[in-house]
């Protein structure tokens, strides 16, 4: 397949000068990584605050499951709140909190300290130890960031659990982990109406079998709705946590101390309990930040739009941003509450100036439509991010023009929930960027992609659609998954042993220049007569197309190519659905962007599609409805009935 891909690289965006004589990261990175990369760790690690420095940098022995500093000792919570205030910085704000309905906090790194003190005195008092573990489901309001603070600082594992989550998903993860502790809230605003959420955690643990691990659970009052009370059990935030001493000194843990526990989003199967430690991934989630982000604390004010029961929340929220004395809005909602300005609205109230948003969003945006963002002053932006899937060229050539005008270089992350932090990215100032890909391993960080074979695809052999794989073991990559180490080797680490590559899932390749394509997921490469075509390809071309706002692309089985491409495709704001003429004309459209191979047989336009709470498209379930087949788990989907009704069509 000649895709268009040569065309695309020739749209190069270079950084400009101004960008590049103040930017922290610098084209002698990659040179000085590659050196030595244990000295260029072990430079990073000092970023941080040991209170026992380390002598060791990687130990590999036990390969798949890396140790990093391993005799150094740190608290992660110290470093991500005290020693701002011991260094003069107590008054900065650290969280710029905007509540949905329209209610704002402003917490200093001072106030944050007082916060998780506290909290660390109570959930002492409850007997808490390092090690327990804490589900937390919760929405995104600073007592959210407070509790995960404080299991840090105490050395007990959080697992948050997205508070979108049904109860059951919630009560598996409660098991799996066997957590003693369950925090949460009475309920949680969504679109202006406030929804129960403790009532979830009553039906996840209590009823007929309660959960067995659960002591107690500790509920932050944010709506002021009835809730549900088991006395003995449950209790409230303001009468304990609020009422507890803001004295307390934090204890340092080994550098291998499991620090979370988080569950993948689902979209490939059964979601499963990803284990991260303490010093390596504060050292790779602190630098990813300083050098992708080009972070000025002090000076910049950064939104990460995630949610906390994301990766994404976890390290560029939480971890990597309060690392470096961020000061970041934080915001409870969505998009469209009240209506689709909000964001726009918070980056001009607060003078964002840098924006980290998922594609998913930036093509919501797009069908929207521009007279929404330009209906306001986006000049504080100085640089703009992307994470979670690839973001089609049309897309990313919006955001550019549309939120930066132009003017600021945009990073595209490729990382997982596995890998902790960002692998491949930019380095903005320094990166010569094309819209669509991730470019390059960050300094510091190397991978491979590989053929069916196991062997390494050199650059340059555009022809090649491979699998992305990591071939040096780096700080924040995951200890194992949660209670199955075999699932863990099994997944990660059989299918190219051995080399002794991580296998990170997903398809990628190299084009002419060397800048990586991530493809998606290796499920969602098609075979079409013989051809290896990626969804992400076709639904760039059909992204590309004036009528269409989002598409979703799957192979289905068919009798004579084998795979047969179908789409399914949501329409702009506006646009009037032509039925078959306008089917043709996208067909027409993929055919001169790809080639005629990759035509879609079947294109059905849709009203939604079915996405994961993280955003991302469920492509297996598409290909369980195009087969008539039973749906796979659908636990982690925002809206069931979405496929249910593209079952119907
Ligand atoms: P599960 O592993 O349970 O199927 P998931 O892979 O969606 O769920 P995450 O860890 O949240 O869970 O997502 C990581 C995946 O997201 C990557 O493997 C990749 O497929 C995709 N991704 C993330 N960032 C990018 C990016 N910048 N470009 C392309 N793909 C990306
Ligand atoms: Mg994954």
């Amino acid at each position: 397949m000649s895709t268009d891909l040569t065309e695309r690289a020739l749209s190069v965006y270079a950084p400009s000068a101004e960008f590049a004589a103040q930017a922290n990261a610098q084209a002698s990175l990659y040179q000085e990584a590659e050196e030595d990369r244990d000295a260029f760790w072990a430079k990073q690690a000092r970023r941080l605050h040991w209170h026992t420095p380390f002598s060791e940098v990687l130990d590999w022995s036990e390969a798949p499951v890396a140790k990093w500093f391993a005799d150094g000792k740190l608290n992660v919570a110290y470093n991500c709140v005290d020693r701002h205030v011991e260094s003069g910085h107590g008054d900065q704000v650290a969280i710029q909190w905007e509540g949905e309905p329209g209610d704002s906090r402003a917490l200093t790194y001072s106030d944050l300290l007082a916060e998780v003190s506290k909290a660390a005195n109570y959930l002492t008092e409850l007997g808490m130890q390092p090690g327990d573990r804490v589900a937390i489901y919760m929405p995104m309001i600073p007592e959210a960031i407070v509790a995960m603070l404080a299991c840090a600082r105490l050395g007990l594992t959080h697992s948050v659990v997205f508070a979108g989550f049904s109860s059951s998903a919630l009560r598996s993860r409660i098991d799996d982990a066997a957590a003693k502790l369950v925090i949460t809230t009475d309920g949680q605003f969504r679109r202006g109406k406030p929804a129960p959420l403790k009532a979830a955690v009553d039906d996840a643990i209590g009823g007929d079998t309660p959960a067995p691990s659960v002591e107690h659970v500790l509920v932050v009052r944010r709506t002021g709705q009835d809730t549900p009370w088991q006395d003995g059990r449950d209790v409230w935030w303001h009468e304990t946590v609020e009422q507890a001493s803001d004295q307390h000194e934090a204890q340092a843990f080994d550098a291998e101390h499991p620090l979370f526990l988080l569950y993948t989003s689902g979209t490939t199967g059964k979601p499963k309990g990803i284990v991260h430690t303490s010093g390596g991934y504060l050292t790779q989630a602190s630098y990813t930040h300083d050098v992708v982000f080009d972070h000025k604390p002090g000076k910049d004010v950064y939104w990460c739009t995630a949610d906390i029961g994301w990766v994404t929340g976890h390290s560029y929220i939480v971890y990597g941003p309060l690392s470096n004395r961020a000061t970041q809005v934080v915001y409870e909602g969505t998009p469209n509450s009240p209506n689709e300005h909000r964001h726009f609205e918070v980056i001009e109230k607060y003078g964002v100036t840098i924006y980290y948003t998922a594609p998913t969003l930036i093509r919501t945006f797009m069908k929207w439509g521009r007279e929404i963002p330009d209906a306001h002053n986006l000049s504080t932006l100085r640089l703009l991010g992307t994470v979670g899937e690839p973001i089609n060229p049309e897309a990313w050539r919006w955001y550019h023009e549309v939120f930066g005008h132009g003017r600021c270089p945009i990073v595209d992350t490729w990382w997982q929930t596995e890998t902790g932090a960002i692998m491949i990215s930019p380095l903005p100032g320094v990166t010569e960027c094309k819209p669509g890909s991730a470019m390059a391993p960050l300094p510091g960080i190397s991978v491979q992609i590989v053929d069916d074979e196991a062997r390494t695809v050199e650059r340059g052999a555009t022809e090649a659609n491979g699998y992305l794989a990591v071939d040096k073991p780096w700080p924040s990559m995951l200890r194992g998954i949660w209670g199955d180490m075999q699932r863990f080797k099994d997944t990660y680490w059989s299918r190219f042993a051995e080399q002794g590559y991580y296998f990170a899932g997903d398809g990628a390749k190299f084009d002419e220049d060397g800048a990586i394509w991530v493809l998606g997921r290796v499920d969602d490469v098609m075979n079409i007569s013989g051809h290896r075509i990626s969804t992400a390809e076709v639904e760039s071309a059909l992204v590309g197309h004036e009528a269409v706002a989002e598409a979703a692309v799957i192979g289905a089985s068919d009798e004579t190519t084998g795979q047969a491409i179908v789409a399914f495709v949501i329409l702009r704001q506006g646009v009037e659905n032509t039925g078959d003429e306008l089917v043709a004309d996208m067909r027409a459209a993929v055919a001169k962007d790809i080639g005629a191979i990759a035509k879609p047989r079947d294109i059905y336009v849709v009203p939604e599609l079915p996405k994961t709470r993280s955003g991302k498209i469920m492509r297996r379930l598409l290909r369980d409805v195009a087969e008539g087949r039973e749906l796979g788990d659908t636990s982690t989907l925002v809206d069931p009935a979405v496929v249910e009704s593209l079952r119907q069509k």
